[in-house]
């Protein structure tokens, strides 16, 4: 049986095939296997060096400096660094309790760290995005205390795919001397970024996005003005102190050739996808009632939300065999509570049960969107009429 189009890209992608034929170096005996903190032979010396290349890489792409580079197991973890980071210095530094903001339609990651630190002392402010998926620079402001630790917001919405004015946020943030901490996941390789001009202090990065391997993801930590975070992780201090445990070699060489690879790609595949995108909304254009989620101007191309009206998302999704999409984020598909996102942004539970999201990628073809088109349009007829 042929294969479904896959159309998840926002969940994962596929490793870039230069990407894994650079990784295979890493690996065995005869390739580059020591330990990158070995500093008594060769071997240690050629994989600490490919480390820091990898490192180069990562940076390039954000305009930062390699120094500012932390290796992580993901973005996840960079999350959870980031922001029980700068709350766990300031208690044990200066034993202060710590005030953060931060949004209802964050990645979990970010959710769910955050929710941890209420339990554990800190106040958290939720913000309500825009019904375009935005949260307004004015709001993040009036939010603001005397004792608010960090500012944390994800550049680009992984369900929606909108995209929220950091740089604004962060001028704003800068002027009055809050950290910023921002969940560029979906950013990478689909939107440039430059973390001096986005006065950005933390920013999380993962490689499985951006056809990367999994399990492998950084975080970039401002040195100028220096911001100093609690390690999480204890162990042979490596990553000057803030992340413990040997480094993956062949995952970090991955994560930087993709990085490289996605800086060069950059413009020319934000052009293509964005030429599937408009190929795809107007393939669906003979469907009535179709509802599009989440800024029309402001968003990557690569992603798009729309609810069906009288569809339920769960039976179009079963209906479209031949595709593989989501519905929510892939965390949150294995339950059937609509997404908290499209809740979020002030979608009823009636619109938010009725949404799929379409991601497209750097194997998508203009022949993968047409079959989806034809295909989504016969299962949406199909199922308004046995309705
Ligand atoms: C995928 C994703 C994450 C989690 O990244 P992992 O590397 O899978 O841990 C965090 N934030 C956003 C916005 C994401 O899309």
């Amino acid at each position: 049986m042929k294969k479904p189009v896959y159309l998840d890209y926002a969940a994962t992608t596929p490793v870039d095939p230069s990407v894994a034929m650079e990784m295979m170096k890493y690996l065995d005996p005869e390739g580059v296997f020591g330990n990158p903190a070995s500093r008594s032979h060769g071997y240690g010396w050629q994989a600490e060096a490919a480390v820091e290349n990898a490192r180069r890489q990562v940076a390039e792409l954000i305009h930062a400096d390699p120094r500012e580079i932390v290796w992580t197991s993901g973005a996840t973890e960079s999350d959870n660094l980031a922001i029980k980071g700068v709350v766990g210095q300031r208690s044990s530094a200066r034993g202060l309790k710590s005030h953060i903001v931060t949004s209802v339609i964050e990645h979990k990651a970010v959710v769910d760290t955050c929710k941890w630190l209420e339990n554990h002392g800190a106040e958290v402010t939720w913000l309500h995005p825009e019904s375009d998926g935005r949260v307004a620079p004015q709001a993040v402001v009036e939010a603001l205390r005397e004792d608010t630790a960090l500012v944390s917001l994800m550049m680009v919405n992984n369900e929606l795919g909108c995209v929220t004015d950091i740089a604004a946020i962060g001028a704003l943030l800068r002027e009055r001397g809050v950290l910023f901490h921002v969940d560029a996941a979906q950013a990478a390789g689909k939107s440039p970024i430059d973390v001096a001009s986005l006065n950005v202090d933390l920013l999380s990065l993962s490689a499985h996005k951006v056809y990367g391997p999994k399990g492998v993801g950084a975080l970039y930590v401002r040195r100028s003005p220096d911001v100093v975070i609690e390690a999480q992780i204890h162990g042979g201090g490596h990553e000057r102190g803030m992340r413990s445990g040997t480094l993956p070699t062949h995952q970090l060489v991955g994560m930087g050739k993709a990085f490289e690879l996605a800086g060069e790609c950059l413009e020319q595949e934000m052009v293509y996808l964005e030429s599937l995108r408009s190929a795809f909304l107007s393939g669906l254009g003979e469907l009535e009632g179709v509802h599009f989620n989440g800024s029309r101007e402001y968003r990557v191309p690569g992603i798009v939300n729309l609810a069906f009206e009288g569809v339920d998302a769960e039976s179009l999704m079963l209906g479209l065999r031949n595709l593989a999409v989501s519905s929510g984020s892939a965390c949150a598909s294995a339950t059937v509570e609509p997404s908290f996102v499209l809740r979020g942004i002030g979608l009823g539970d009636e619109l938010a049960h009725r949404a799929l999201r379409f991601s497209f990628g750097r194997y998508t073809s203009v022949t993968d969107i047409e079959f989806a088109c034809s295909h989504i349009v016969d299962v949406v007829r199909r199922l308004r009429a046995v309705r």
